[in-house]
């Protein structure tokens, strides 16, 4: 049996950053991963909807407004085909990356399937006959096992939602035709970004969303802004809608038909594919962790402020936790973990994750993004607060490329100047939200935000002239 100080279970971004750091600190290490390193992040996630969606805006900003801009694209068009070979290019060359890092640092990659056999021990059992386990099953014992299994797409018990044309994210990415219409079942950020992919490609996109609004959980603001984009563009959106079947189309209704209720009346949405996107459940069940005795809650495996177990030297870290199921935030717990392996004795003095600073973002077009508590959440807080608001179409760069749709959102202690939110709508926003969270991170007040000389002309811009309004001090506002 092959001995190892720590094993990690998924090779996902949080399962390879924490081997990294594993191995930087001097550790032994073993990373099992039973599909391709980065996970669904990087193969089935972040970056193939990210590189679809880049083409799509190009493609939209092309057709719709090169003219404007003194473009002369005539004819322009898309293949789709090509542009789903183009992500699974960027795809394949980012995973090369992680491969060479991997190695590198000279981890032993095991490809195959792992669960506990006891509180130390791993078996694992290879997926296919290349692997390097030749289809056989090998057990391996560590000192210490961290847990990033990682999450995978749900789905809600209504008759027809195993039908084939209903699709969840990882189906929509394999496509390599877009297709006419979609039922998007979901308004939340999987289910947004691929009505922004759809909609810019010209498709007919209709959302039903079970809450009262879209992007639930951000800013009023901000779920108000993108409804009113996404429907002048000709989204469709049905809220506190309740999907109540979905059935295979037939005779000149091709494709799929999902029946809803939305106001107490049943209403019917068409579309050749349905997409379902309505959250993700944690990858657990395969693991045997009561071999081990780890304790979960409804698959999300417990972890403490430094992602321990239950069980002395099992750590759980990523989506499987159910904390923030984001990629970057799977990243800094993966740290966290290795940190707290590495201390060994002396883990009380590892550091703890800090969940209050975490930047969220939605590709959409334009781009959002948000850190810190929303304005309900500061007024439920009982907290006393300022807003300084800026819109994109008082700023030279967003005018420039054409974007003008938006604003920057500060919310401020109105005591202290204590930055306490930032929610942005606006071009290059997942870029722009940095600088706040540095802030925040920082303990910046806003007046130093506001008296950081920005460059001209940025979209940063806007952050110090929000920032600048908080005070009503704004110059290019009247
Ligand atoms: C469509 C979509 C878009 C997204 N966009 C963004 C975004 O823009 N930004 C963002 O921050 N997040 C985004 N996310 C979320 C992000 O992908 C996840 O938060 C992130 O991948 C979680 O990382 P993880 O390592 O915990 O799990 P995963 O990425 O799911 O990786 C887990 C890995 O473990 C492997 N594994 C599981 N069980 C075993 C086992 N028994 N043995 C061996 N290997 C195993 C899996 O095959 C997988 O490779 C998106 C997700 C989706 C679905």
């Amino acid at each position: 049996m092959e001995q190892f100080d720590t094993a990690l279970i998924g090779g996902g971004p949080v399962g390879y950053i924490a081997a990294i750091r594993c191995a930087q600190l001097g550790k032994k290490t073993a990373l099992i991963e039973n599909r391709d390193l980065g996970g669904t992040c990087l193969n089935r996630g972040c970056i193939p909807t990210k590189a679809l969606l880049h083409t799509a805006e190009l493609y939209s900003e092309i057709k719709n407004h090169g003219k404007d801009m003194g473009l002369l694209a005539e004819g322009i068009g898309f293949d789709y085909a090509a542009l789903a070979a183009r992500k699974d290019a960027v795809i394949s060359r980012l995973r090369r990356g992680i491969e060479a890092l991997v190695k590198g640092r000279k981890i032993t990659l095991i490809r195959g399937s792992a669960a506990f056999s006891g509180p130390r021990t791993l078996r694992v059992s290879g997926t296919e006959p290349e692997t390097a386990l030749n289809g056989g099953e090998i057990t391996i014992e560590a000192a210490n096992i961290i847990i990033a299994s990682g999450s995978e797409p749900a789905s809600i018990p209504v008759p027809g939602a195993d039908l084939p044309v209903v699709l969840n994210s990882d189906a929509v990415l394999s496509l390599t035709r877009a297709p006419e219409s979609a039922v998007i079942i979901g308004g939340g950020v999987i289910g947004i970004e691929f009505a922004t992919l759809l909609n810019s490609l010209g498709k007919k996109v209709t959302i039903i969303e079970m809450l009262p609004q879209i992007l639930n959980g951000m800013d009023q603001s901000i779920c108000e802004g993108m409804t009113k984009i996404l429907t002048r563009r000709g989204v469709e959106i049905h809220t506190a809608a309740k999907l109540l079947e979905i059935a295979q189309g037939s005779g000149t209704k091709t494709g799929a038909i999902c029946a809803y209720e939305e106001g107490g009346a049943k209403k019917e949405a068409s579309g050749e594919i349905v997409i379902m996107a309505v959250g993700r459940r944690p990858v657990s069940k395969t693991l045997n962790l009561a071999a081990a005795g780890i304790a979960e809650n409804r698959g999300f495996i417990t972890v403490d402020e430094r992602l321990a177990t239950n069980v002395p030297g099992i750590y759980a870290i990523g989506d499987v936790t159910g904390k923030v199921q984001l990629a970057h935030v799977a990243s800094a717990q993966g740290l966290v973990a290795a940190a707290a392996i590495a201390a060994g004795a002396d883990v009380h003095k590892a550091p703890k994750m800090d969940y209050g600073i975490i930047p969220a973002c939605v590709y959409t077009s334009p781009e959002i993004a948000a850190v810190g508590k929303t304005e309900t959440q500061v007024k439920e807080a009982g907290l006393p607060y300022k807003t300084g608001i800026f819109p994109a179409a008082g700023n030279g760069r967003s005018l420039i490329m054409n974007s003008t749709e938006g604003f920057v959102k500060i919310i401020t202690h109105a005591e202290t100047g204590e930055i306490l939110g930032a929610h942005i709508m606006a071009s290059r926003a997942t870029d722009l939200i940095g600088e706040i969270a540095l802030a925040m991170k920082a303990e910046a007040t806003v007046e130093e935000l506001a008296d950081t000389i920005h460059a001209h002309p940025t979209v940063n811009e806007m952050i110090m002239e929000a920032a600048h309004d908080v005070e009503g001090l704004c110059c290019h506002k009247v």
